[in-house]
């Protein structure tokens, strides 16, 4: 399979946005994806938030668009506004070196521009909407669709968008070609998959990001609260989103923080619709440092630069643990993912590690935190090139004003560079412990 965009032979106005958004080489879900939706085979691509998965659709959809023709080819169906919003912002790159490119989002909060929806050959949009557009207003005509699109599809089956996409379903051609991005696939999309496809090929991606670190902090009969404090003091985040699964916990974590001297804010259900993109706004321009996020309210939303996710409670669903884990370590950087324990969570966590994820013990000392040692003995191996946590934090940008467009990159080789130098400094330990156990054994031997 290819390893350069540069072998897809993709248009030279495709090939220039990639150049300038400087993508080289495909992800694992890309690679899959495009050659798939290409032949406009039906699939369902699994794979975690932060692989790449908007360009899997995004650049075969573009390929077969007819830009002479204005009318709707192409339909992208996701759960939240931010998403469809978040898939516009990727499309801007494209628009700008397309301008025959006509791009509608259908979104709540939105009025409808129905001239040009008619005149779009993209549509985004939530279910309510599009369903709205297709049917009650009759502005969003189907009949030249080509592509179907659904994005974090077991958020739109697990919130009861069911029966808006079943109707949906219905309107179209059938020579559309489905498509369907989840992390995971839930017992609510299998009726669904089987009802429909007949013919649907399944990518999965395996394997969990390894640019990730999972780690557990116990709280050790402390409230979880104290210890989320403390972990603030001796770490020294990016940009770092706490996750809590209520709503009230969301509200009381962050004002409690912000009356400890943690300033932060606050991410949640409840915000309203200008609220809430105010905030997104005031994140993305890097004007805090923690973010206080409730599952869904984070869920799909790409907030750049994240290097640290903290849980402080397991989500109901074990899968939100991947997501919440999955808004940092995105695409090629490296980010830490830490779990702050008590024995209730045992049982979640084992369920966790079924899932291919190993954690690694931290705890604190007056040096700040320490690696204490790994859950599962036979992972030792995999998890020898840990990052100590204390040190990511030296990776952060100096002042606000000094974050340049190259600063991932730089990040990135800086983490490396630790990386490297804290794998020595193990292994150099490992010696030094083998060293001084075989001395045991020996003098144990001469007794
Ligand atoms: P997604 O999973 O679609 O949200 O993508 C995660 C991040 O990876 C986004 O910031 C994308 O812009 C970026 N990305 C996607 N594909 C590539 C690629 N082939 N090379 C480099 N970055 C990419």
């Amino acid at each position: 399979m290819s390893n350069s965009f540069l072998d897809y032979n993709f248009s030279q106005a495709i090939d220039e946005v990639l150049a300038s958004l400087k993508f080289e080489q495909p992800t694992a879900i890309q690679k899959e994806i495009i050659p798939l939706l290409r032949q406009k085979q039906n699939v369902v691509g699994i794979s975690q938030t932060g692989s790449g998965k908007t360009h899997a659709f995004l650049l075969p959809l573009l390929e077969k668009i007819d830009f002479a023709n204005e009318k709707p080819q192409a339909l992208i169906m996701v759960p939240t506004r931010e998403l469809a919003n978040q898939i516009y912002q990727n499309l801007k790159e494209f628009m700008k070196a397309i301008p025959q490119l006509k791009v509608s989002l259908l979104i709540g909060g939105k009025d409808l521009d129905e001239s040009k929806i008619i005149a779009s050959q993209l549509i985004i949009g939530t279910p309510g909407r599009l369903f709205d557009a297709m049917t009650t207003r009759h502005v969003l005509k189907v009949d030249q669709i080509e592509y179907f699109v659904i994005d974090e599809a077991d958020m739109i089956f697990d919130e009861n968008f069911l029966k808006d996409v079943d109707k949906i379903m219905g309107y179209f051609n059938d020579n559309v070609c489905f498509s369907i991005f989840s992390a995971t696939i839930t017992k609510t999309m299998h009726p669904f998959l089987k009802n429909y496809f007949e013919n649907i090929k399944i990518v999965e991606i395996k394997g969990n990001n390894e640019n990730i670190e999972h780690i557990i902090i116990p709280s050790k009969g402390q409230d979880k609260y104290q210890t989320l404090l403390k972990l603030t003091k001796v770490i020294d985040p990016y940009l770092c989103l706490i996750f809590a699964s209520k709503k009230e916990d969301v509200i009381r974590i962050s004002e409690q923080l912000n009356s400890d001297g943690i300033t932060c804010i606050q991410l949640h259900g409840d915000l309203s619709a200008r609220e809430r993109t105010k905030t997104l706004k005031r994140i993305n321009n890097l004007e805090f440092k923690y973010i206080v996020a409730s599952d869904i309210a984070a869920r799909g939303i790409d907030i750049d630069g994240v290097s640290h996710v903290i849980s402080i409670d397991m989500p109901k669903e074990i899968e939100y643990y991947i997501h919440r884990s999955g808004r940092t370590g995105r695409h090629q950087y490296t980010g830490i993912s830490y779990f702050i324990y008590d024995n209730s969570d045992e049982k979640s966590i084992k369920k966790i590690e079924r899932k291919g994820i190993s954690f690694a013990y931290y705890d604190f000392s007056k040096d700040g935190l320490v690696f204490a040692g790994l859950r599962n003995r036979e992972q030792k191996t995999l998890k020898q090139d840990f990052v100590n946590p204390e040190l990511l934090g030296k990776l952060k940008p100096k002042k606000k004003e000094q974050v340049k467009p190259g600063y991932k990159k730089k990040r990135k080789q800086e983490l490396e560079r630790i990386r490297k130098k804290a794998k020595q400094q193990e292994i150099r330990e490992k010696i030094r412990r083998q060293k001084k156990q075989r001395k045991n054994n020996n003098e144990d031997s001469f007794k």
